[in-house]
């Protein structure tokens, strides 16, 4: 194949592979957080227009009034003052982590958690900007689809409702007792919240217009992550809000959990919010559920840590997905559970740059060639790519330089960020991806047939695949012979 053979000819050149990555088309992005996404000179932006403040010693943002002990308007510190300027942006980020940047005391997973409560003043009244500059990313790395990590504001509601029940932790049906009878309200909050966003999202984007961003054509689903290291009772109430959202409302489409893992809290419940998750499960049998586990490794945490935790997320809560998956190596029986993902099709979703940074693992101690050599669908995600200061783009370059990955590996994981996404819908593959297509389309050309046409309408799973493949083969055909 041609492309593959231009491949070989510029994989050695950083300049001329970041250009043919950038354009090429990389199917989704399944593992990316909405407050981490967010570049940090965005950040300063909007709270420089909601008259927020910089913390004159820890360069947080925070609330106003800004002329006061302690605190900087920030467009006089963007406008006047680059040495602040550059501070604020170093602690909204892990900007230069990698090339030393910043107080080597402090360990980089401290570094990459602090930021999330440095923007947290400025990410709180922006989601509907936010979510708009992430599909424009998406737009400019050639990604169509996006699974987004957010929580509705509603959520707190429900926090609030099982705060004060001690004794809970443990009884799940108690737990839902409290909880069943708030959800319908919150629902409904949440969508009406979400509606919001999409009439901002579309305005900002000229979506209506005769000239749409090239961003309005990225589809957007979300899922919602519980904080893990809070209260199990908060955990659990999180959790059952992900579930009902995701049966309620076609924009949401999983359950996830995030924060450390590496949290005394995370570690001490782990289990429990297994079990959680099983007990939920089992009442909403349809909503998929993609897990960070594993994002750990040796010497963060003691190696008892590093026994069970994806095995847990995979036979505990059946995930249909796992998030890093970084300390796999470390698992008690991790031949096993290798073979028992590749079986299941459980699919990793990798972050790279995330690892790197928070982590340290990177290179050759990365296990993503461990999973590929298993059979385990991977696929590449951004995780945080504002925060890590990254893009899609720079994350497949990365899996070129660190993992000799090919042209051809790279397309398969395209392909497979459509196929594991949660968006409804059939596959467009019949068995395996990227081999023969389902019925109704497999005598379709460039153009599908009356049947396919049907068949896509029917499927938006499949519809975004074929549209993958039409813009793969154009991608293949034009750009680079
Ligand atoms: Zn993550």
């Amino acid at each position: 194949m041609q492309t593959a053979a231009y491949f070989e000819r510029i994989a050695d050149s950083p300049p001329k592979l970041r250009m043919f990555l950038q354009a090429m088309p990389k199917g989704a992005d399944l593992h990316n957080h909405l407050g981490g996404s967010v570049y940090a000179e965005d950040y300063l932006h909007w709270a420089d227009a909601d008259d927020l403040c910089i913390a004159t010693d820890s360069y947080r943002i925070v609330q106003p009034p800004c002329n006061t002990p302690g605190r900087m308007p920030v467009r006089g510190v963007a406008e006047n003052d680059y040495a602040r300027y550059s501070r604020a942006i170093d602690t909204l980020s892990v900007r230069g982590w990698e090339n030393h940047v910043g107080d080597p005391a402090v360990a980089g997973y401290d570094r990459f958690f602090s930021t999330f409560d440095a923007f947290r003043g400025a990410a709180e009244g922006n989601v509907g900007k936010a979510i708009a500059v992430t599909r424009e990313a998406a737009a400019r790395d050639h990604v169509g689809y996006v699974e987004l990590m957010v929580k509705p504001k509603a959520a707190r509601a429900l926090q609030q409702a099982v705060e004060t029940k001690a004794g809970t932790d443990d009884d799940f049906a108690a737990l839902s007792s409290i909880l069943n009878p708030l959800l319908p309200a919150v629902i409904e909050q949440a969508r009406a919240e979400f509606d919001g966003y999409d009439t901002e999202i579309a305005a900002i984007e000229g979506c209506k217009t005769a000239q749409p961003a090239p961003a309005c054509a990225v589809e957007v689903r979300y899922q919602i992550p519980a904080r893990r290291n809070q209260s199990a009772a908060r955990v659990f109430a999180e959790f059952a809000l992900g579930f009902a959202m995701a049966e309620a409302d076609p924009r949401f489409v999983g359950v996830n959990i995030a924060a450390p893992e590496h949290d005394p809290v995370s570690l001490r419940d782990y289990t429990l919010h297994m079990r959680m998750l099983a007990f939920l499960k089992s009442r909403h049998p349809a909503v998929p559920l993609s897990l960070h586990a594993g994002e750990l490794t040796l010497g963060l945490v003691p190696p008892r840590d590093l026994h069970s935790h994806i095995r847990d997320a995979v036979e505990i809560a059946g995930a249909k997905r796992i998030g890093h998956g970084v300390d796999i190596a470390y698992e008690g029986e991790a031949p096993k559970l290798l073979k028992r993902m590749a079986r299941d099709r459980v699919a990793v979703e990798i972050n790279l740059s995330s690892n790197a940074a928070i982590l340290g693992v990177k290179g050759r101690d990365h296990p993503l060639t461990l999973y590929r050599e298993a059979g385990v669908p991977v696929v590449l995600s951004t995780d945080d790519q504002g925060v890590l200061r990254s893009d899609m783009t720079n994350e497949y370059l990365r899996a070129v330089q660190e993992h000799r990955l090919r042209y051809l590996d790279l397309k398969q994981i395209a392909r497979n960020g459509l196929e594991y996404a949660f968006v409804s819908g059939a596959s467009l593959w019949q068995s395996h991806v990227g081999g023969a297509t389902v019925a109704p389309c497999a005598t379709s050309g460039a153009v599908p047939s009356i049947a396919c046409t049907q068949f896509l309408n029917a499927n938006p799973k499949a519809q975004l695949q074929w549209r993958l493949e039409q813009d793969l083969a154009k991608f293949e055909s034009g750009l680079y012979q």
